[in-house]
């Protein structure tokens, strides 16, 4: 396995590579819900490529950037073990230029960025379109995996590669849980224990809505109640219903429906997010 911190390297060591090229973008402090995506890339791919970049541009001035946890050697040890090629780690002045404000970014439509995350991170999806899009183009990647944990992600992320022709197909992958069905998460470090205690209750709240809608139930007024009152103690920012394939909100839930939650817990003030679709056996 290779460690590589630049880009002249980096595209040195792709053109030695034989056959397809399996991409997995994180942002490092890696944890088995990128290991599920490793291993999925490694199923389908010849070689695994790695970046691990906590990106800049996709982090709010007020944002958790300087605190975000970076443990490198861990994560090249969970790599290797894994069968990557390649681990691209770089730093920030390989990415970008000194001058934040003269950079060419991809925007996203307006609509599809200015909800859910989007609305509460003004310029997020602008950050990690274009870090996303610069490794598509540095890794060569046939497939790119990403986790249905960061739902918004992966729709809009989509969407770039289908309206800007990116020849690399996207796939995606289920959100793993930990034993108690939190989502894992790499900002999960950030909790205390009482934190977590309560962040238990995002998931619970979306299993609640779950078998809510199994009932019949198909008011988002009713399931936004119930799931208030399980998430009482945490700052809730948002529990939305949309459409799945257009990401369009709905009043009315159905089989289609994927339901998605962000909040924040009090202690640490760490955002957690978390998603459900309703119909679909989890
Ligand atoms: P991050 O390092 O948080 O930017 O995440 C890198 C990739 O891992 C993204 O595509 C995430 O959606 C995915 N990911 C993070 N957490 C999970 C999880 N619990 N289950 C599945 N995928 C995940």
């Amino acid at each position: 396995m290779k460690i590589i911190d630049n880009i002249k390297e980096l595209k040195e060591e792709i053109k030695n590579l034989k056959g397809s090229i399996g991409l997995v973008p994180t942002m490092g402090a890696l944890h088995e819900g990128h290991r599920s995506l490793i291993k999925k890339a490694a199923q389908q791919n010849d070689n695994v490529v790695v970046s691990v970049f906590v990106n800049p541009i996709q982090f709010g001035v007020n944002e958790d950037l300087d605190k975000y946890p970076r443990q490198l050697d861990k994560d090249c040890a969970l790599c290797q073990k894994e069968g990557v090629k390649i681990v691209f780690a770089p730093k920030i002045s390989e990415m970008y230029s000194e001058n934040k404000d003269n950079l060419t970014l991809i925007c996203p439509p307006y609509d599809i960025v200015n909800k859910l995350c989007g609305k509460a991170r003004p310029g997020h999806f602008d950050g990690v379109c274009s870090v996303v899009a610069k490794l598509f183009n540095l890794t060569k990647a046939s497939r790119a995996y990403f986790g249905q944990k960061d739902a918004q992600q992966l729709f809009i992320v989509k969407k770039m590669v289908l309206d800007l022709n990116f020849d690399v197909e996207i796939v995606s992958c289920p959100i793993i849980r930990d034993f108690d069905n939190l989502a894992v998460s790499s900002r999960n470090q950030y909790l205390t224990e009482k934190d977590r205690k309560l962040a238990l209750n995002i998931s619970k709240s979306l299993f609640n809505m779950k078998k809510l809608f199994k009932e019949g139930i198909k008011d988002t007024r009713i399931l936004i109640d119930a799931s208030l009152k399980i998430m009482e103690g945490l700052d809730v920012e948002y529990i939305e219903f949309v459409d799945k394939n257009t990401f369009d909100f709905q009043k009315e839930v159905n089989n289609n429906t994927l339901v998605l939650i962000a909040a924040r817990v009090p202690e640490s003030s760490t955002r957690l997010i978390d998603n459900m679709f309703l119909w679909e056996a989890e």
